[in-house]
């Protein structure tokens, strides 16, 4: 007798669907035969690992016998002194997409409510609902989030508003006014989370430092990461900077080790290569230029970011000119879970990397792919 398994799972997992993620360079090679692929399609950087970083985490994996430091002592006592806050606000994760469903896991259940934003990172309605939580997702005004909209569609229920500031995949940014004025809306006993991940990349000058707002508002939470500007995705670390409070709880939650020895210390050399973080931030901009050069010649439009990524709206379904572009040797990510089906998500990528996929599309367009 076979039993329904399905049945036996909450009623939230049930209904969820697996995170789709970029497809790997090496499956694409395998199908296609390829020899030569440009990968453009999950924010990574481009430059590899920082070579201290690489470094610190060979020499960690002498200890791969050991568990990790469950606390972070280290890597806490130095992201606090750089980030002028204390050691017990931080709750580290396997990625700060870990401490996203910490988030998710502490403080929703059957009975509350989540805020976010249409086009927003697509973990959120995933947490909140494998967390068997009710999603409000409000509409998006010029593909951002309207935080007028988001403050009104605060229920009761509601326990926690997920911001991402950039956006994923939009790329675009909400500034200190506007988040200012937010907070001031939100009632005290509604989480906010800040979601950082791009915030390195970001260098305009309206662009809010989530941290600010954690003394005058203890109800924020500020997550950051190192898998983009810091090179670091594989290794999987990331953190979320809250009151001592918020911390506390979080921590409660948290496996134990969730964050490996390599991970750790690579993070804490990384934090002391400041040429790394500079070349990501320069080959950033230098292709974030390039891209939107070869849009506009194209005559496509696109989302003005301030992320590693741009989304460029095509005149058609975008599907099959990200299948068209595979067989060019050229990923990047179609964004139709995000309803957004005639855009692609296309990451910055290193000089050669963004010419090939240039170079792709217009033959595509030549082609009539677009017709
Ligand atoms: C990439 C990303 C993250 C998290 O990435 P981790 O690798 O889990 O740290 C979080 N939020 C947004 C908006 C992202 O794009």
């Amino acid at each position: 007798m076979t039993c329904d398994v399905f049945a036996l799972a909450n009623v939230g997992v049930q209904g969820l669907h697996p995170y789709q993620p970029g497809k790997p360079i090496e499956e694409l090679q395998r199908e296609l035969g390829l020899d030569s692929v440009v990968k453009l399609a999950s924010n990574e950087n481009p430059l590899g690992p920082s070579p201290v970083a690489l470094a610190a985490a060979q020499t960690a994996l002498k200890q791969m016998h050991l568990y990790p430091d469950a606390s972070g002592f280290e890597l806490k006592k130095k992201l606090a002194a750089k980030l002028g806050v204390s050691e017990n606000q931080f709750t580290l994760g396997n990625g700060s997409n870990d401490v996203l469903d910490l988030i998710a896991r502490a403080f929703l259940s059957a009975g509350s409510s989540a805020v976010f934003s249409q086009h927003a990172f697509i973990v959120y309605p995933i947490a909140v609902q494998a967390a068997g939580a009710r999603a409000i997702i409000t509409p998006a005004k010029n593909w951002g989030h309207d935080l007028v909209a988001m403050a009104a569609a605060i229920e009761p229920d509601t326990k926690v508003v997920f911001i991402a500031n950039p956006n994923n995949p939009t790329g675009n940014y909400l500034d200190s006014d506007a988040v200012s004025a937010f907070l001031a809306k939100v009632p005290e006993h509604v989480i906010v989370v800040l979601d950082e991940a791009y915030v390195e990349f970001a260098e305009v000058a309206d662009f809010p430092d989530g941290l600010g707002f954690l003394a005058q508002y203890p109800n924020v939470i500020v997550t950051r990461t190192f898998s983009k500007a810091y090179g670091l995705a594989g290794l999987r670390i990331g953190y979320g900077v809250s009151s001592p409070e918020i911390a506390d709880l979080l921590n409660r939650v948290r496996a134990p080790f969730n964050v490996n020895i390599p991970a750790m210390s690579a993070a804490l050399a990384v934090l002391d290569d400041h040429e790394y973080l500079r070349r990501s931030q320069q080959v950033n901009s230098a292709g974030m230029a390039q891209l939107c050069a070869g849009f506009n010649e194209l005559g496509l439009a696109y989302i003005p970011s301030v992320g590693n990524f741009v989304a460029v709206e095509l005149p058609c379904d975008a599907l099959p000119v990200y299948q068209a572009l595979l067989r060019e040797g050229v990923i990047v990510r179609p964004v139709g879970v995000y309803q957004m089906p005639k855009h692609l998500r296309v990451s910055i990528g290193l000089e050669h990397e963004n010419a090939r996929f240039l170079i792709a599309l217009r033959k595509l367009i030549e082609e009539g792919c677009f017709d």
